[in-house]
C-alpha cells in the first residue's frame, strides 16, 4: 500500500482544502465528515468534510464562467487535445498510484486494477485523437446549391456523477470526453471513492487547463442532487443505479437538461448447444463476477442447454472454487472483498432470497471461513433458477451468478431477452456467424462472441433500463455535442 500512502500524504498536505474549484484547492463549508474504509480490513483511509451546497454553487458558477467566457470551448479542437495528451502523460506516470487507490477504496485485486488502470490515460489519448480528427466542422452543400457549415459544439456546462465500483475509470469516460468536446465540469465521485479523483484533479491543474474548465467535489446524494437541479448545468452524465438514473432524468426533463445514463445490468452468457466448455471458462469464471460481482456488465445469468447442464455448471463451480479470495492488495488473490458493509448486507439478502424463493445453490452462499475481517463473502453460484425469480430478475452487484436451463434456441432468445435490462452480454458457440445471429436477436447494447470485451474505443451503453446514451468510442464524444446547422451565403 506504499503507492496509496503516498496518495493519501499528497491529499493530507493540502490540510482542509480538499476540493478542486476554479483551478485552486478550497476548503468545503459543509458540516458532515464523510469516511472512506478500506474495504478488507475495515480501517479508515481519509476522512474529509462534505461539501455545502454553496460549494457546489461556486463550482457551477466557476464552470459557467469558463464555458460562457473562458477560452476552453473556443480553443481549437486539436489545441485541446494537447493539454489532454499532458493529462494522460501525468496519469501514466502515477499509474501505480491510480492501482492501488482503486483496490483500496473497492476491494477490487490489484492484479486486476493495475492493468485497467491504463484505461484512465487511454481515454485521454484516445479523444485527444478524436480532437484532431472529428469532423467538427463539417462543410455540405444543399441539393439547391448553397453552402452549409454543420458545426459540434460543445453541450456546455456539464456535471458528471459517478458510482463507487471503477471510480476514476468511469468518471475519465465523462471528463476525457467532455474535455475533448469543449465542455466544463463540474465531477461528483461518489462519496466513497473520492481519493483517485483527488489524482486526477492534480494532474488536470498540473497540466494547466483554463481555470474553471474541470472542479471536483466528492458528495452524497443530496448535495449532488443539488448538482443536478442547477439551473446553470446544461447536462447531467451520470452512471449509477437504474433507479437514482429515472430520478435524474425527471429532474433533467424538467428543464430540458441534457443526460446520458449509464446504469445496471443483468447479462446474460448465453453458452450454445456447440460450445467448447474449455473455451467458455476463461472468460465466463473471471467475467461473471469482476470486481466482486460489483460491475454493472457482470454476466450474472449464464443460460445453458439443458442437456448440457451438469456438464458446464460442473465445470464452471470447480473453476469458481479455485479462485482465491482474500487481501486485494496480495499478487495471488482472484477475488477482494465487497467494497462496503451495505453491499454485504445487499449481497447476503438476495442470497437469502434466491435459497427462499427455490433456487439451489450450489456453491458458497456464507462468508469465508478464513477471513474474519473485511465485506468478504463467497463466490456463489445457484442453479435451477428460473426467470421470474428475483435473483434471475434484479442487479444483485455481488459475486452471484444464476444459471438457468432453456430448450431450443428460441426458448434461449426469450430468456435472455426476459429482462428490464439491457447491457452487455456474451455468446459461446464454434460458429461465429451462429454467434452474430443470436446477437443481434439479444436486445443489449453490446455483446461479445467467445469472451468478453468492453474497449474503451468503442461505444458501450445500454438497452431499456440499462441506459440513454453511449459512453466511449467517438458515440461518447457526441454525447458532449450540440448541433449547429449555419447556411452560409
Ligand atoms: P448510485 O446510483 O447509488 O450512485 C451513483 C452516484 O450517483 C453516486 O455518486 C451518488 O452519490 C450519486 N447520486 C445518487 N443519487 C443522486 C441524486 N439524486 N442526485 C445526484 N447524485 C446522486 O449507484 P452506486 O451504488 O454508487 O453504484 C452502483 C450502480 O452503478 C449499479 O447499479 C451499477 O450497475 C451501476 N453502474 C453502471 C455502469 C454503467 O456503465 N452502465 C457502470 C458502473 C456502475
Amino acid at each position: 500500500m506504499e503507492n496509496l500512502k503516498k496518495t493519501l500524504a499528497g491529499i493530507a498536505a493540502r490540510g482542509a482544502e480538499q476540493l478542486f474549484i476554479d483551478g485552486e484547492w478550497r476548503r468545503a463549508t459543509g458540516t458532515q465528515t464523510l469516511t472512506v474504509v478500506a474495504p478488507h480490513n475495515e480501517e479508515e483511509l481519509l476522512s474529509y468534510v462534505e461539501p455545502s451546497l454553496a460549494d457546489v454553487d461556486a463550482a457551477v458558477a466557476a464552470a459557467r464562467e469558463a464555458f460562457d467566457k473562458g477560452p476552453w470551448p473556443r480553443m481549437s479542437p486539436p489545441e485541446r487535445g494537447v493539454y489532454l495528451r499532458k493529462v494522460a502523460d501525468l496519469l501514466t506516470a502515477r499509474m501505480p498510484e491510480l492501482a492501488e487507490a482503486w483496490t483500496g477504496q473497492v476491494g477490487a485485486v490489484i492484479g486486476f486494477t493495475g492493468k485497467a488502470s491504463y484505461q484512465c490515460p487511454g481515454l485521454f489519448n484516445f479523444y485527444a485523437d478524436q480532437c484532431d480528427t472529428y469532423p467538427f466542422i463539417d462543410e455540405r452543400t444543399r441539393s439547391s446549391g448553397g453552402k452549409v457549415r454543420v458545426v459540434a459544439e460543445p453541450v456546455g456546462v456539464t456535471a458528471c456523477v459517478t458510482p463507487w465500483n471503477a471510480p476514476l475509470v468511469l468518471l475519465i469516460y465523462k471528463v476525457a470526453a467532455g474535455l475533448a468536446a469543449g465542455c466544463t465540469i463540474v465531477a461528483k465521485p461518489s462519496p466513497e471513492t473520492p481519493i483517485d479523483a483527488h489524482i486526477l484533479a492534480e494532474c488536470i491543474q498540473q497540466a494547466g487547463l483554463p481555470k474553471g474548465v474541470f472542479n471536483m467535489l466528492p458528495a452524497g446524494r443530496e448535495v449532488g442532487d443539488h448538482l443536478i437541479r442547477h439551473p446553470g448545468i446544461d447536462k447531467i452524465s451520470f452512471t449509477g443505479s437504474t433507479g437514482a438514473g429515472k430520478h435524474i432524468a425527471g429532474v433533467a426533463a424538467e428543464r430540458l437538461a441534457r443526460v446520458s445514463l449509464e446504469l445496471g445490468g443483468k447479462s446474460a452468457a448465453l453458452i450454445l448447444d456447440d460450445a467448447d466448455i474449455a473455451q467458455v471458462l476463461p472468460s465466463l469464471v473471471p467475467y461473471s463476477m469482476p470486481i466482486t460481482g460489483q460491475v454493472c456488465f457482470s454476466l450474472t445469468r449464464v443460460l445453458v442447454p439443458r442437456s448440457r447442464k451438469d456438464e458446464i455448471v460442473g465445470a464452471y463451480a470447480d473453476a469458481v472454487s479455485k479462485v482465491k479470495v482474500g487481501d486485494p492488495f496480495q499478487a495471488d488473490s482472484g477475488m477482494g472483498p465487497l467494497a462496503m458493509q451495505r453491499q454485504l448486507d445487499r449481497v447476503q439478502g438476495y442470497i437469502e432470497k434466491g435459497k427462499a424463493e427455490g433456487a439451489k445453490l450450489a456453491l458458497g452462499g456464507g462468508r469465508p471461513a478464513d477471513l474474519n475481517r473485511g465485506f468478504f463473502i463467497e463466490p456463489t453460484i445457484f442453479t435451477d433458477v428460473d426467470p421470474d425469480m428475483t435473483i434471475a430478475r434484479e442487479e444483485i452487484f455481488g459475486p452471484v451468478v444464476s444459471f438457468i436451463e432453456y430448450g431450443d434456441e428460441a426458448d434461449m432468445i426469450a430468456k435472455a431477452n426476459h429482462s428490464d435490462y439491457g447491457l452487455h452480454g456474451a455468446v459461446y458457440t464454434q460458429d461465429p456467424e451462429r454467434g452474430f445471429a443470436i446477437a443481434r436477436e439479444y436486445r443489449t447494447g453490446s455483446i461479445t462472441i467467445n469472451g468478453m470485451v468492453v474497449d474503451i474505443e468503442m461505444p458501450f451503453g445500454g438497452f431499456k433500463q440499462s441506459g440513454l446514451g453511449r459512453e466511449g468510442g467517438i458515440e461518447g464524444l457526441e454525447t458532449y455535442l450540440e448541433t449547429k446547422t449555419v447556411y452560409m451565403p
